[in-house]
């Protein structure tokens, strides 16, 4: 058992699944790190059934496992009800998304015959292998892999480690209609950003012409605008990444420039030289990483968008992105338009998007609808 304060009580009627350890007033000795246990709130009711570890700032991660229901056989139901609910998904999707599903810490990636897997709490932890070996007779997959390297791991007490548990970490799945390779123990994240897939496809048909695709890494939006037709020039300051880029391009018969660079000084040096373009998608990396670089973050995100909407032809369009969990929607949307005015240029939004459906948020959490994707046209 564990028994919330008063205030932790509160915070988890309020639908936050994560109490913080300060929020706890006790928990029974024979509960221990990565174990599911019923939480009882300050005046002695149940209220649900949580992970605990026995290490994290965040002790408590709320599940909708019932209380009436044996918790082990509530996670393996929580397991198979998002493997189902993904049944529609094409063949790279998120399978499984940490405590949107009710699995906190557990992410599950399948890149078509490949699954990558990450437990980023000692719940998720501890089920590692009954997961790999339900899953494997699930999807027999050729290739598995963990990618337990995130530093989070480290809050729970976990070390970090990469390893293939199966297979070679290089798988081939499609997405849309192209080929791509996949490092599964070498990409980021889990081999890629899956988070983007229906923004990039959605990208594809809303920008055409010439498209400057900024911090590109491997390709995730400039190959299939390419695809669509565009002419399209991909930038990133990874060498490496660019070279898988250029690989996955011959893979599917298609010609994408790429260039070298920072981005901040590409963006300045392509105004000064006068380019132009119908097209520009910014998907950069968390500028905003924690509330600390918050207003750093905010300086980054609208220098860029200032630039990118400065380059655009008139009647160009813009996909700008932010995938910093600490910066709002609204925030984000602000900056975009800080920027527009700085630029002096009209925008329309046409279409807020976030990260794809088979990545689920949690309106009680809002740091986990950390994607924010921004459709515009520029007159
Ligand atoms: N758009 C990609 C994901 C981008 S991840 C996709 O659809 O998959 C962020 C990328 O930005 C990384 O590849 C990283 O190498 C690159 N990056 C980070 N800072 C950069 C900078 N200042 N200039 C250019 N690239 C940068």
């Amino acid at each position: 058992m564990i028994h919330l304060t008063r205030k932790g009580t509160r915070r988890w009627r309020g639908g936050h699944p994560w109490i913080f350890r300060t929020d706890v007033a006790q928990v029974a000795p024979t509960v221990v790190g990565g174990d599911l246990s019923v939480v009882l709130g300050h005046d002695g009711r149940a209220l649900g059934v949580a992970a605990w570890s026995d290490r994290s700032e965040i002790a408590v991660r709320g599940t909708p496992i019932r209380s009436d229901e044996e918790p082990e056989a509530g996670w393996t139901r929580l397991v198979d009800e998002a493997l189902d609910r993904r049944a529609g998904r094409p063949p790279c999707a998120r399978l499984i998304n940490g405590d949107s599903d009710g699995l906190p810490g557990l992410i599950v990636d399948r890149y078509g015959p490949g699954l990558s897997l990450q437990t980023l709490t000692q719940a998720a932890d501890r089920r590692t292998e009954a997961l790999i070996a339900h899953l494997c007779a699930r999807f027999s997959p050729t290739t598995v892999v963990l990618r337990n390297d995130p530093k989070v791991r480290a809050h729970e007490g976990l070390p970090t480690e990469k390893r293939v548990v199966r297979g070679e970490p290089e798988v081939e799945a499609s997405i849309g209609s192209l080929t791509l390779r996949f490092d599964l123990l070498e990409g980021q994240k889990t081999g890629g950003f899956l988070d983007q897939t229906d923004n990039r496809l959605a990208a594809a048909s809303f920008l055409r012409g010439e498209v400057l695709d900024c911090f590109c890494y491997d390709g995730g939006f400039g190959l299939q605008l390419a695809r669509a037709g565009a002419d399209v020039t991909c930038v990133d300051s990874s060498g490496p990444a660019l070279a898988r880029l250029q690989a996955n391009a011959a893979r599917n018969a298609l010609t994408v420039q790429t260039e070298e660079a920072n981005v901040f000084d590409l963006l300045r040096a392509f105004e000064r030289d006068g380019r132009a373009f119908d097209g520009v998608v910014l998907d950069p990396p968390a500028f905003a990483k924690s509330r600390k670089s918050a207003d750093a973050g905010r300086r980054a995100y609208k220098e860029i968008n200032l630039r990118a909407l400065k380059l655009l032809r008139p009647g160009g369009r813009l996909v700008t992105c932010s995938c910093s969990a600490h910066m709002a929607r609204a925030d984000f949307e602000r900056v975009v338009a800080e920027a527009a005015a700085d630029a002096g240029r009209w925008v329309r939004v046409v279409e807020r998007r976030g990260a794809a459906p088979d990545h689920p948020t949690l309106l009680g959490a809002p740091e986990t609808d950390y994607l924010k994707t921004l459709f515009v046209e520029v007159s």
